[in-house]
């Protein structure tokens, strides 16, 4: 997997793309907590389940299909406690969707494990990305204290960080500026 930060900063800049002004900023902290949600099947693994059984590491959590379900759960549970000013359901589905499905898309480009079962439970195969430049973070808290998390951080920074800090900054840019007329 990808370190829980990596995903979480994914998911957080997908928020603030989609949903930019900043009354918005739960459904930012929503969309990066979805996007780290797949790795609780780490629970899994540590009671024995099978890497590569259905309910293992990167299997049914980290597919396609979770990731619908936890849109549609996303979108729900907004309609209950936000009665106005909330966004409207498509963009909040397609954000919770693209922000739960990144974290598939993350793991696909990590250097360890086994790959991430995007069609899953209809199609249990296996798939990584042919470009794999993230380094695999331990499944342990324990294990990525220490060099090994260092160098899995800087990883993410790279190829994860930064390209979000970039569209962050893009869409600061490209926002239409409102000047305000001195002559009146
Ligand atoms: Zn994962």
């Amino acid at each position: 997997m990808a370190s829980a930060f990596a995903h979480a900063a994914l998911g957080a800049t997908l928020g603030k793309l989609f949903l930019p002004e900043k009354r918005h900023w739960p459904y930012w902290l929503a969309a990066a907590a979805c996007a780290a949600l797949p790795d609780v099947d780490a629970l899994g693994y540590r009671l024995g389940v099978p890497y590569n059984s259905l309910w293992g590491h990167r299997g049914l959590t980290h597919s396609l299909l979770a990731a619908a379900i936890v849109a549609a759960g996303g979108v729900l549970l907004s309609r209950l406690v936000q009665r106005v000013g909330r966004p409207a359901a498509a963009r909040l589905g397609l954000l919770l969707f693209l922000a739960t499905a990144s974290h598939g898309l993350l793991d696909a480009m990590t250097t360890g494990g086994l790959g991430v079962a995007f069609f899953s439970p209809w199609h249990l195969e296996r798939y990584f990305f042919p470009l794999r430049p993230i380094k695999v973070s331990p499944l342990s808290i324990r294990g990525f204290f220490g060099s090994r998390g260092l160098l899995v951080l800087a990883s993410e920074a790279g190829w994860v960080g930064l390209p979000c800090l970039l569209l962050l900054l893009g869409q600061q840019w490209g926002r239409p500026r409102h000047f305000v007329d001195a002559s009146k």
